[in-house]
């Protein structure tokens, strides 16, 4: 850096000196210019041409597939996919076209990359591992200079390792294998593509190091059709979110490595965390330790993953305080929201909380007793009932609403509206383009009321449970879900007169209506 400024120094003292003496410094300084723009511009678009693309794994990846949890169906089709490298000469004398692509598809944070990597393993293979970015350039050429040195990489990493298989894992492949034609500069992406498919034609079952590729996607449908024909990536194989069995595995998994107190439940938190990834599911584990590191215990409690679980959910705690008014009223709303879930779906919450996390001041966590796909009517008005009792249980006590019921009103809402677009309204299958916007707003309305008046009759019946629920929330915080049930147990003796509640429903349907409006 030094020796660059005095550099600068000197020469513009001798561009001033010469100027001084009336030289024409102007081709000079032209000259100059252009070698520094050359010298610089070499500099860049040769580091460019050299970038390699690819970790590689030289040793066998460590990981099999009894490291992977749940995933039976991938992995038993993956599996099945591999036997080609794995039983060659019987694949061979069998006359099987051996695959030269299989395409892992799902959500992100699946086990798709422990899948590849357990496969390198099951089969004995060299592994090279790259992502669908590094391969795009604004150079046009590079991106398929690229391509061909990975299959070549491949192929020498294998030797070197005295292998006859290598397997190539490309994450993100739907950034290099997108539509031909739908990018901006889409040239040097079809280039790029080009090489790849040349490439993967090129790989022959006699070849002295047998090739497969594994590609990973959360977008297949952006893939390229000609990536997925027949001969190529002719074999899809779905990694989906794991279903209650596959989290109780994948939990277990991680916590093998970790000391547990003796109450805790792995089957419950696999109960609770409907839709979680592995990835998520990995990351509450260590969460949950850190807790317990944090609190200074020596084992991970069920409490450390139950919290572990909520900031998973909702985000950190935060340290703003509301005022206890404040409090109060979040209280009475989740109350709300935990008793219509359980009059509904008895035994279906976990934990109804009012500290401040992320973006809400507090929450219900439910644990569905199955992991449900497939949602009749019934279910999603049960829905809508729980989303809009939160309201309902502060108007009953206050008298108003307030803001912590806007989302959930855009939530509802959206359900509502939901039955209407998929036929299960009065009104049959609807084209929303073609059907007058009054019409949907009827029967959407006539859903959200329908919801209203049976919310407002079980907040009704359970006014006092709401009170107590809110008064413990209040002093600490949490309740769970089996103190709530054995609560709502309770009767209370006709001592206890209900609150009459006059503007209750006309308020509410007021504000639903104009949501539905809007
Ligand atoms: P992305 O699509 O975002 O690339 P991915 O599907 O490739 O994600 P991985 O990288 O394989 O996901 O998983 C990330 C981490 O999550 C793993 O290192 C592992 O700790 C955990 N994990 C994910 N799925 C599983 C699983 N099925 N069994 C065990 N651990 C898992």
């Amino acid at each position: 850096m030094k020796k660059l400024e005095i550099l600068a120094g000197v020469a513009a003292g001798l561009v001033a000196f010469l100027a001084l003496r009336g030289l024409n410094l102007f081709p000079w300084l032209l000259l100059a210019g252009l070698t520094y723009f050359l010298v610089t511009s070499r500099g860049q678009l040769g580091d460019i041409g050299r970038k390699k693309v690819g970790a590689v794994v030289s040793h066998r990846p460590q990981v099999t597939f009894e490291d992977v949890g749940g995933q039976r169906v991938a992995k038993r089709e993956l599996m099945e996919a591999l036997q080609f490298l794995k039983d060659y000469d019987r694949a061979r004398r069998l006359g099987i076209r051996p695959l030269k692509g299989i395409l892992l598809a799902g959500p992100p944070g699946t086990g798709k990359t422990l899948l590849a990597k357990a496969a390198a393993n099951y089969t004995d293979s060299a592994f090279i591992s790259a992502s669908g970015s590094e391969f795009i350039e604004v150079y046009a050429g590079l991106g398929a200079q690229r391509v061909r040195g990975l299959f070549e990489k491949a192929r020498k990493l294998a030797r070197s390792e005295r292998k006859t298989a290598a397997i190539i894992f490309i994450d993100e492949i739907e950034v290099l294998a997108g539509r031909r034609g739908a990018q901006v500069g889409h040239l040097e992406y079809d280039q790029t593509l080009n090489q790849l498919l040349v490439e993967m034609d090129g790989l022959k079952l006699d070849d002295d190091v047998r090739i497969l590729m594994i590609g990973a996607t959360n977008r297949p449908d952006l893939l390229d059709a000609a990536i997925l024909r027949p001969g190529r990536f002719d074999r899809t194989v779905r990694v989906d979110l794991p279903d209650r069995e596959g989290r109780c595995e994948i939990l277990n998994l991680h916590l093998k490595n970790k000391p547990l107190s003796p109450e805790v439940s792995i089957d419950t938190l696999a109960r609770e965390t409907f839709g979680l990834s592995g990835a998520h599911l990995e990351t509450l584990c260590n969460e949950a330790a850190i807790l317990a590191l944090r609190k200074g215990n020596e084992a991970i409690s069920q409490d450390d993953l139950e919290e572990a679980l909520d900031k998973i959910l909702m985000g950190e705690k935060l340290e703003k305080l509301p005022s206890p008014e404040e409090i109060h009223r979040v209280a009475v709303h989740e109350a709300g929201h935990a008793v219509v879930s359980e009059a509904l779906r008895p035994g279906s919450v976990a934990q109804v909380t009012v500290s401040p996390r992320g973006n809400a001041l507090g929450f219900v966590r439910h644990a569905p007793k199955d992991d449900t796909y497939v949602y009749p009517r019934e279910t999603i008005e049960e829905e809508i009932c729980i989303l809009i009792a939160g309201a309902g249980a502060e108007e009953m006590f206050f008298g108003s609403k307030s803001t912590t019921a806007s989302n959930d009103f855009q939530r509802a809402l959206d359900l509502a509206k939901r039955i209407v677009s998929y036929g299960m309204s009065p009104l049959g299958v609807v084209d929303r383009d073609t059907a007058s916007p009054e019409v949907l707003a009827k029967a959407t309305r006539e859903i959200l009321d329908r919801c209203h008046d049976r919310t407002a009759s079980i907040l009704k019946k359970h006014r006092m449970h709401i009170k107590e629920i809110a008064q413990a929330l209040m002093k600490r915080e949490s309740m769970p879900g089996d103190e709530l049930r054995s609560l709502l147990q309770r009767d209370y003796p006709g001592r206890w007169r209900w609150r009459k509640l006059p503007s209750y429903r006309g308020k509410l349907t007021r504000k639903v209506e104009e949501a539905a409006r809007g």
